[in-house]
């Protein structure tokens, strides 16, 4: 069970990053409003970018939160769909991963 392991840190390490790139976010959302009209429209384009920068990032943090919590209960590593494990390969370019390569090619 090493290799869980090994995927428990990088999880852990890409929520934690993650965390901060949020809060970061929410700062620059909670800066106060310029008081110039066109200034207001930049920012608020600027805020949409970064509102969906946000959203991408909580849905990563969530499939993080749930791969985490398949490794406590030892369900690390298996597909949702055909309960088959989930190849190194794929779960190595994407640790938090729910389903095999298969299952995936035919959800899309
Ligand atoms: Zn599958």
């Amino acid at each position: 069970m090493t290799e869980e392991k090994s995927f428990e840190k990088t999880l852990r390490t890409r929520r934690d990053e993650l965390i901060g790139m949020i809060s970061e976010i929410e700062d620059k959302l909670d800066d106060p409003k310029p008081n110039d009209i066109e200034d207001r429209a930049t920012e608020r384009e600027d805020d949409e970018v970064l509102e969906l920068q946000a959203n991408a990032e909580y849905q990563e943090l969530k499939s993080i939160a749930a791969a985490l919590e398949r490794i406590k209960n030892d369900v690390f590593g298996v597909c949702l769909s055909c309960r088959q494990a989930i190849s190194m390969e794929r779960l190595n370019a994407v640790p938090h991963a729910t389903h095999c390569k298969n299952c995936m090619e035919t959800k899309s």
